[in-house]
């Protein structure tokens, strides 16, 4: 990348990586230098690869969002404060070079780190002959509770915050649209821009999972690959199982308008499509009232949709799935297979 390499480090120290919480050497050395003053620090990373991971007509700024979101969506599931990130760029060469598109995409960025007290503490930037692809380190810090998924219990309900299942529905339709396999579905043009700002710019439950890692809850993840599918990991980790009732999960208005009373579209979009990025609690109903009170001070849903239950006696992962109180046979699909 040469010059072009510095003056775009240069851009993103000057708007990014101002000094940040914890900060003591940013942008500009070797390495970064952060102090987390005594507390416990996570860490967390994910990749986002064009035509994979997004589409390649992406708005820069939904770009940086979604990146920066999904890794503190991680942060908040473990019960974390976000403090630090660390971003890799690998750019292919472009005939425009990458002003205009930097100050997009420093714009979306800033917009969600600024939120959360977020600092770009550091990075890599290289040019590569494959596709635009992005990595990002999340550094959060965490007092005692550390919310894992290894410690739901029999006996606890299963929570769910916001709303599932906008961002799939959102995708069905921009694969329709751009002539790629997905389910059509007539739309009005507010319920797609809905459903579309959930699939594009997504929030991370930072303030909920802090809070509620402090209220007691030990077991969270984040919703990424479906819930179904995420559940199951909880499940199999704590070597539980679960009822789950499909009509208990949040929808929003505009999905609940779109999905009606069809439990193949409750089982397609909130049930087992991905990138939600809400978090899934279990937690003793004890905790009950004490976590409804945090949900409602950040004007945040937050539903019980089922419970733990004794731990499976042939140790197969299993999840109960009802509707309207019938039982209902799981899908054949529980969310986004990770193929490698
Ligand atoms: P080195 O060659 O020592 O690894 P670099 O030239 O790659 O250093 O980076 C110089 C400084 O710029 C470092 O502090 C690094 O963390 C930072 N940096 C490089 N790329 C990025 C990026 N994409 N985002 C944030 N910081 C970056
Ligand atoms: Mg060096």
């Amino acid at each position: 990348m040469a010059g072009g390499e510095f003056a775009l480090i240069e851009q993103l120290r000057s708007r990014l990586g101002k000094a940040g919480k914890g900060v003591r050497l940013g942008i500009g050395d070797d390495a970064a230098w952060l102090d987390p003053a005594g507390r416990q620090l996570v860490a967390t990373m994910d990749t986002l690869v064009g035509d994979r991971h997004f589409f390649p007509d992406v708005r820069p700024y939904d770009l940086a969002w979604k990146a920066l979101a999904v890794n503190l969506s991680d942060l908040a599931a473990m019960g974390a404060e976000a403090r630090w990130c660390l971003l890799s760029l690998a750019l292919p060469l472009r005939a425009a070079g990458y002003g205009a598109w930097m100050e997009d995409f420093m714009a979306g960025w800033s917009a969600l780190a600024e939120r959360y007290g977020v600092t770009l503490a550091g990075g890599d930037t290289v040019s590569t002959d494959g596709p635009l692809t992005l990595s990002i380190t999340a550094l959060g810090l965490v007092d005692q509770c550390v919310m894992r998924r290894d410690t739901a219990q029999p006996g606890d309900m299963v929570w769910v915050t916001g709303s599932l299942g906008d961002a799939a529905a959102a995708l069905d339709f921009a694969l329709v649209e751009r002539g790629q396999e997905g389910q059509s579905f007539p739309c009005s043009v507010a319920q797609r821009e809905a459903l579309e700002a959930r699939r594009l710019r997504p929030t991370p439950r930072l303030e909920f999972g802090e809070a509620a890692a402090a209220c007691g809850v030990c077991c969270a993840m984040d919703c990424s690959d479906g819930f179904l599918a995420d559940l199951s990991h909880i499940l199999e980790a704590s070597g539980v199982h679960a009822q789950i009732a499909l009509d208990a999960l949040p929808l929003s208005r505009e999905l609940m308008d779109l999905a009606g009373e069809d439990p193949e579209r409750w089982q397609r979009w909130p049930l087992t499509g991905g990138d939600d990025y809400e978090l899934i609690l279990c937690a003793p109903a004890t905790l009950s009232a004490a976590l409804q009170r945090v949900a409602a001070a950040l004007s945040l849903r937050l539903t019980a949709v089922g419970s733990i239950l004794s731990p499976n006696p042939n140790g197969q992962v299993a999840v109960t799935l009802t509707w309207r109180d019938q039982s209902l046979s799981l899908p054949s699909s529980w969310g986004h297979v990770h193929a490698l």
